[in-house]
């Protein structure tokens, strides 16, 4: 990593101020918010600049260069349980990107949007509205004010038609760490229009290498769109014990592969990963340090009638496919799940009208589940909606008192301990069973509740997300200690992340003898010789072309 002594770091600042003005550089305590992080996680920042315009971003490069300082470009910071806005490495400076937030270009009839990397998730949705453009956002839990691109270039994922972020990503621009803008070959010769609407481009193609890397700011990216459907119905099923879960992985594998688009991402969540979206959680019964006792998850579980696995899907498409689709989907999980039932929208609001009039408890309840399942259901047609950001709060966090309603939740700004462990599972029952099992053993040996989503990423893998919920103040080590488990079990049984946060990078990027790892060190050294981007981000840091050659004669003697 370069040095970055006192003094070059003050003429950069001079610099920055200079050309982008005194508002658009942080130092001191302005810098402390981007500290904040939900995974326990301490780094030192030494400024943060905010550029507005691509323009600047080269500026801020250039400056970077001359005075060699380390720069760490973030779109909105919200990566929350991966480290939100907190750089890679200690003394970097935060390049802000959040100003640049103008949606560049929409072409209604090829479906795509160019937007800059501060465009949060409810501005796309707003302007879409403004302009009564008919397509989705495409959104993630983690809600209305992350960014689309951060979200894509960490190859994020959500439960709309275009799930996979990156997929869908049709071109881009970067800043290199020489000063260039990089972008495809076909835009460089001219025909920008078709680059936005194919994503290989001519030649190697190299948009992927910004992705979960360190080598450009990334300054526009052109996303396709998913159109709103004719129409989209919500479903939902019940496996009612723990050993049918078999065959509920049996069945959905067989929806996926026999429904292809029309079938959204199904989630099949355990009763525990249920219960902390509907109860609060009992602080009274789980002592520090521990887990909640299997009798009370029992009976909580029993007072809200869950089932011990519960699957959540969505139909997409014209009136008279889904209603085809809808009886594959009861021929296929009808038999096998219990309580499979359909909401459309206008159902959804019938419903919650007729609940209103039930009084009592019954009727309280009634309406809580129909508005989370309206809200879910906001969520696939595109709209960000704050309810699965609630799960960060579940076990610590608090939430202001005087908080605004308007407020949006932000997890880091507000102390939540959350750690993501997202390892990719193949679609099989075999799988999943050792999976779940592994899950199951290992988070209660550290006091971590087994919190289980598994999601379907394709026709063959699920991915599962599940959240390491701790005190941040208190249980940092714990909880670290526990993804370490979760990451080594889950290797020697063929379930890897396919995403990390900023403490355990080195888990992938420190194996010995890695030919993959050696080879992103080389693409690094090829293109950011000073390790001016990032450093530490999905690689090694400083690995000088002489070690790298060493190690490589050292495997051929082997
Ligand atoms: C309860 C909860 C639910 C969540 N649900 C989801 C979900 O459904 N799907 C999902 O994918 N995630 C989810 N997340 C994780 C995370 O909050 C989101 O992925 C979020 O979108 C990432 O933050 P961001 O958009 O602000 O990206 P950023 O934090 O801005 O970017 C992420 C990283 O990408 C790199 N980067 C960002 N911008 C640039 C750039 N312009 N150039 C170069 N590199 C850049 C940086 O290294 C940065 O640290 C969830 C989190 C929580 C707590």
């Amino acid at each position: 990593m370069p040095e970055s002594n006192p003094s070059s770091l003050d003429l950069a600042l001079t610099s920055w101020r200079q050309a982008l003005g005194k508002d658009a550089v942080l130092t001191g305590e302005d810098c402390d918010r981007y500290g904040r992080n939900c995974i326990a996680v301490a780094r030192r920042i030494s400024a943060v600049v905010c550029p507005c315009t691509e323009a600047e971003v080269e500026i801020v490069v250039k400056i970077a260069r001359d005075q060699k300082i380390p720069l760490y470009p973030i779109s909105t910071g919200h990566n929350w349980g991966y480290g939100s806005a907190a750089p890679a490495a200690d003394d970097s400076v935060i390049v802000d990107l959040s100003r640049m937030n103008r949606v560049l270009e929409v072409d209604p009839v090829l479906g795509v949007v160019t937007l800059e990397p501060g465009v949060t998730q409810q501005q796309l949705r707003d302007y879409l509205d403004q302009h009564q453009l008919p397509f989705l956002v495409p959104v993630t839990g983690a809600g209305p004010t992350c960014s689309l691109l951060g979200n894509a270039l960490e190859r994020g994922y959500g439960i709309t038609p275009h799930g996979d972020h990156f997929a869908a990503v049709m071109a881009l621009r970067a800043v290199l760490p020489s000063g260039e803008i990089y972008q495809s070959a076909i835009a460089e010769a001219g025909g920008k229009d078709v680059d936005h609407a194919y994503k290989w481009g001519v030649g190697p193609y190299l948009d992927g290498i910004f992705t979960q890397s360190s080598l450009g700011i990334v300054t526009q990216m052109t996303l396709a769109l998913a159109r709103v459907p004719e129409r989209v119905e919500l479903f939902i099923f019940g496996l009612p014990e723990e050993a049918d879960l078999e065959s509920g992985v049996d069945a959905v594998r067989a929806l996926r592969q026999s429904l292809g688009d029309g079938l959204g991402a199904i989630n099949i969540l355990n009763r525990l990963r249920v219960l902390s979206m509907i109860e609060p959680y009992p602080l009274e019964a789980a002592a520090q340090g521990k887990v909640i006792p299997g009798d009370m998850i029992e009976a909580m579980a029993k007072r809200r009638r869950l089932p011990y696995w519960f699957g959540v899907g969505a139909l997409y498409g014209t009136k008279e496919t889904v209603p085809a689709m809808r009886r594959r989907v009861k021929k296929t999980l009808g038999p096998r799940s219990k309580g499979l039932l359909f909401f459309s929208k206008s159902r959804l609001g019938l419903l919650q009208a007729l609940m209103s009039l039930v009084p009592g408890t019954l009727g309280q309840v009634m309406q809580e589940r129909l508005r989370t399942l309206d809200e879910t259901l906001d969520i696939l047609l595109g709209r960000p909606r704050e309810t699965a950001l609630k799960l960060a709060y579940w076990k610590s966090g608090g939430v202001p008192s005087a908080r605004d309603p308007d407020e949006p939740l932000d997890p880091a700004r507000d102390g939540c301990g959350i750690m993501w462990y997202a390892p990719l599972v193949p679609m099989t029952a075999r799988s999943v069973r050792s999976y779940v099992d592994m899950i199951t053993e290992i988070c209660p040996k550290f006091g971590i509740n087994p919190l289980i989503t598994l999601t379907t990423i394709s026709e063959r893998c699920f991915d599962s997300t599940v959240p390491i919920l701790f005190d941040l103040q208190t249980e940092g080590e714990q909880a670290q200690a526990c993804y370490r488990a979760l990451f080594e079990e889950g290797q020697r049984r063929g379930f890897l992340p396919y995403r990390m946060n900023l403490k355990s990078m080195g888990l992938y990027v420190d194996r010995e003898n890695s030919v993959y790892w050696r080879t992103v060190e080389r693409v690094k050294q090829a293109l950011d010789p000073n390790q001016l981007f990032s450093p530490g981000r999905y690689h090694r840091g400083v690995v000088p072309e002489a070690a790298l050659n060493a190690a490589e004669s050292e495997m051929d003697n082997e």
